[in-house]
């Protein structure tokens, strides 16, 4: 029997487009990379349940490997490392290249903010002897799954006097923690009927957070009045603390792997981690670049990007305007010269909901990195279309690393859409691209991404940084 490929055969392994399995591509060594560096990524995962904390971890990785705070007033040689903390929410780590800043930077730009529940600014109160914090959400969240979880609280909280607290309760196994009571199925007739979107409303995330009376004697409004005099002992605040207070429930449990064959990663906060914590890995690894290589971990994306910690704010610009004054360049010159990777999750195939992907055009588990080229809504509304020449760039350096990619579009025309911080980037008039990691069951307490899929991310960003 001949082992010779038929002439259509060779014809289509030249002109077809391949999709693969990435374990297939990088074998049993690539896998157990793979493996290694998301173990890496879990500890990241649990330590940084917020943006606040996501920022405080990635600060210490930073600080651990040799960066020092940004200080626009010196002139940094080749290698250095520095760091911009902006307000303890966004972070901008940058190496600095060999080349003239003129000729621009490279780009890696992650969120670290999820979608959370945060409390109401006067969120404390009592009903039928139940203590409550009430919520309004942060971020596209399906707000029926955030019911009958545990979840865990974390923030700060600015007493009168100025003095900071910090909050971080039911992580911890002796922790207690938190949840959000459901209808039991039996008097769910009605709910059951409504909509997913109106089966639980906005006002009903409504947060249990004790029931006994202060004293152990009943009154008027006594559990609340137990619950603050808790607060008061544990944290010496009042009521009124609540006020300045950025405090967020978040589910209570930590990363984990699923499968028989430990091939994913269940956790939240997945998007958009699963971007921040490779394109962090990549500012630590990279040494002396020749072009200066910026990551930024920005905040406020999963509420579109406003506020000052937000990519629609001018932090970023100011800190390229900064650096480029350092070596006598303008900050708008070395904008249109650079290149960034807008580092975000895409949906990956799910095969229990066919029906809202375009296979041909949709990213899987496991094919490796996601290349977003436009994102938006309603005919590219509200995005930024990577042009051909980028997206070819970007190519030519993934195949010449041997790095598994792939494409995707966020489902079909119509059925939806979405956005990243790319258009913001797109605004500085910098050539932009989204690439990220795959995620199942995207913005629920419990998403799924896999561990080759995120180490393919890291490498794509290494890649790009070693440009
Ligand atoms: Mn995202
Ligand atoms: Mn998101």
């Amino acid at each position: 029997m001949s082992e010779e490929k038929t002439k259509a055969e060779l014809l289509k392994e030249k002109l077809f487009i391949k999709k693969e399995h990435t374990s297939a591509v990088i074998g049993e060594k690539g896998n157990a990379e793979a493996d290694s560096f998301s173990e890496g990524y879990m500890s990241y995962l649990d330590a940084s349940k917020t943006e606040r904390e996501a920022v405080e971890t990635a600060l210490a990785m930073a600080k651990a490997g040799g960066f020092t705070e940004f200080d626009k007033n010196v002139r940094y040689p080749a290698g250095s490392k520095v760091y911009v903390n902006n307000r303890g929410k966004s972070l901008i780590l940058a190496v600095i290249g060999h080349k003239d800043i003129r000729e621009g930077v490279n780009i890696a730009a992650a969120h670290v903010d999820s979608p959370r529940l945060d409390l109401k600014p006067n969120p404390l109160y009592e009903d039928s002897d139940i203590a409550y914090f009430k919520t309004h959400y942060y971020g596209g969240i399906k707000k029926y799954q955030w019911t009958a979880i545990p979840l865990a609280l974390h923030g700060v909280i600015i007493k009168a006097d100025g003095e900071e607290v910090k909050v971080n309760i039911g992580e911890d196994a002796a922790d207690p923690k938190f949840v959000i009571t459901d209808l039991l199925p039996h008097l769910a007739g009605n709910q059951m009927r409504s909509t997913m979107a109106e089966g639980i409303k906005g006002e009903a995330l409504n947060i249990v957070i004790g029931s006994r009376p202060f004293d152990n004697t009943e009154g008027a409004e006594a559990v609340k009045l137990n619950i603050l005099n808790i607060l008061y002992e544990k944290y010496g605040i009042t009521e009124a603390d609540f006020l300045s207070a950025e405090l967020e429930a978040v589910p209570a449990f930590s990363a984990c792997d699923i499968g028989f064959d430990r091939s994913l990663i269940g956790s939240y906060g997945h998007d958009d981690r699963v971007c921040a914590y490779p394109a962090l890995m990549a500012a630590l690894d990279c040494e002396e670049p020749d072009y200066t290589c910026v990551t930024v971990l920005t905040d406020k994306e999963e509420t579109g990007s406003e506020g000052n910690t937000g990519l629609d704010s001018k932090y970023l610009e100011y800190f390229i305007c900064d650096l480029a004054s350092i070596y006598g360049a303008e900050g708008r010159d070395v904008l249109s010269a650079s290149k960034c990777l807008s580092a975000d999750v895409n949906a990956a195939f799910d095969p229990n909901f066919p029906e809202v992907f375009e296979r041909r055009n949709t990213s899987f588990i496991n094919q490796g990195v996601c290349i977003t080229k436009y994102t938006g809504a309603r005919g590219k509304g509200g995005t930024s279309d990577a042009s051909a020449e980028f997206m070819g760039e970007i190519r030519r350096l993934l195949d010449s690393e041997g790095i598994c990619w792939q494409t995707g579009e966020l489902g079909k025309i119509d059925e939806g859409g979405g956005g990243t911080v790319a258009k913001y980037i797109a605004h500085l008039n910098v050539d932009v691209v989204d690439l990220g990691v795959p995620v199942l069951s995207m913005h629920a307490p419990f998403e799924v991404v896999s561990k080759t899929d995120v180490y393919m991310a890291y490498r794509a960003f290494l890649a790009f940084f070693s440009r």
